[in-house]
């Protein structure tokens, strides 16, 4: 009996040890629940089996793409030819205000441990779903206010896996829904925030209210599958007579222009915009992520003829796009 060569599986499962997946099915890994496989996938628990998994896909020229919750995320139907590694470490660590936490924990879960600290700083994004490192990424926020703004430091690994560094906040340039990380890629491995002393039991009543807030104008993304917000809202600078700004922020919220152009409840095939909010789409079944670009791209071509702007998806997309025509739309 001959020896056989090792193939990818191996010598990825050599490098990165338990818990190599093939062929996983990335709709689990999605609040959308929408796309294929991803070749291979992992979920990475520490922060050494992290860096090693980089590295062995950098290694093997087998391209990487580094998951948190999922929930700002459409995945092609053809799935990601390459290693998904989701981010799974969880640790976090207080001293006084100050918390280092993982970036792969759980947004909300975290927020509700430093309301039990006593921590207040970070109850009105109660709710945002996704990880902390997702949250960073993308400086996530809500009501005029952003996570990059009580971020102090980040410890990062460069997308080769080759070498790990913390960086201060100053490196994000963190911005409205940006950070730098969408130009230089890092892989988010654990973050310092700075927040600050609070009374448990009005943290509690604003982690509540704002759970309540969403519960009523959101879908529940666990039963309606849902990522969020399509398109970010407009530029600031951009107005039109009689168009409000959304709280806290000088830009009109994309949800109005779509409202103006009767986008909600369009459809197509089972992707669909969702009754209460023009700017959120929802898998009312089983939407392809084809069904889902269609849909967008008619809604884009609306707002377009009626007001002449180019709405940007905030949803970011993974795996091969694909070409899509913009299909009849028709209302639920
Ligand atoms: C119902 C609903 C409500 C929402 N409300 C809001 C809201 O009010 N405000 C808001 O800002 N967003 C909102 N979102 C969008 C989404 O929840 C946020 O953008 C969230 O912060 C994304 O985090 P995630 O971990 O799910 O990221 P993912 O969707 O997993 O990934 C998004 C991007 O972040 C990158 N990324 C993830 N983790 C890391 C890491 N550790 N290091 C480096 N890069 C990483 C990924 O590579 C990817 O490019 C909402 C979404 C839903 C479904």
């Amino acid at each position: 009996m001959g020896f056989r060569t090792p193939g990818i599986g191996d010598r990825l499962r050599a490098a990165i040890g338990e818990g190599l997946r093939a062929q996983e099915p990335l709709r689990h890994h999605t609040t959308f629940r929408v796309g294929g496989p991803a070749d291979w996938f992992v979920a990475a628990r520490s922060q050494d089996q992290l860096v090693a998994a980089l590295r062995a896909a950098h290694d093997l020229e087998l391209p990487s793409f580094l998951l948190g919750g999922g929930s700002n995320l459409l995945v092609s139907d053809e799935g990601f030819r390459g290693l998904v590694v989701k981010n799974a470490i969880e640790d976090v660590a207080f001293d006084g205000a100050t918390v280092q936490v993982g970036c792969g924990a759980d947004y909300l879960g975290f927020i509700e441990r430093c309301c039990d600290q006593a921590l207040a700083g970070l109850a009105y994004a109660a709710g945002i779903p996704g990880s902390v490192g997702g949250a960073i990424y993308g400086n996530a926020g809500c009501y005029g206010q952003d996570i990059g703004s009580r971020t102090v430091e980040c410890t990062v690994c460069t997308p080769d896996g080759l070498r790990v560094e913390t960086l201060a906040a100053s490196w994000f340039e963190f911005g409205y829904r940006d950070s730098r990380l969408k130009r230089e890629p890092r892989a988010l491995l654990s973050c310092v925030l700075r927040l600050e002393r609070g009374d448990p039991a009005l943290i509690t009543a604003e982690i509540e209210e704002k759970l309540e807030i969403r519960r009523v104008k959101h879908p529940q993304w666990r039963i309606e599958p849902t990522a969020g917000s399509y398109f970010k809202n407009l530029p600031s600078g951009f107005e039109a007579p009689g168009l409000p700004f959304s709280p806290g922020t000088r830009r009109v919220p994309a949800g109005v222009l779509l409202d103006a152009c009767e986008c909600r409840g369009l459809r197509v095939g089972d992707a669909m915009v969702f009754a209460k909010h023009a700017n959120i789409l929802v898998n009312a079944g089983r939407a392809t992520a084809h069904d889902v670009l269609a849909l967008a791209e008619i809604m884009k071509a609306r707002v377009r003829a009626k007001f002449g702007v180019e709405l940007e998806e905030e949803v970011m997309f993974l795996g091969e796009r694909p070409s899509v025509s913009t299909a009849t739309a028709r209302s639920a």
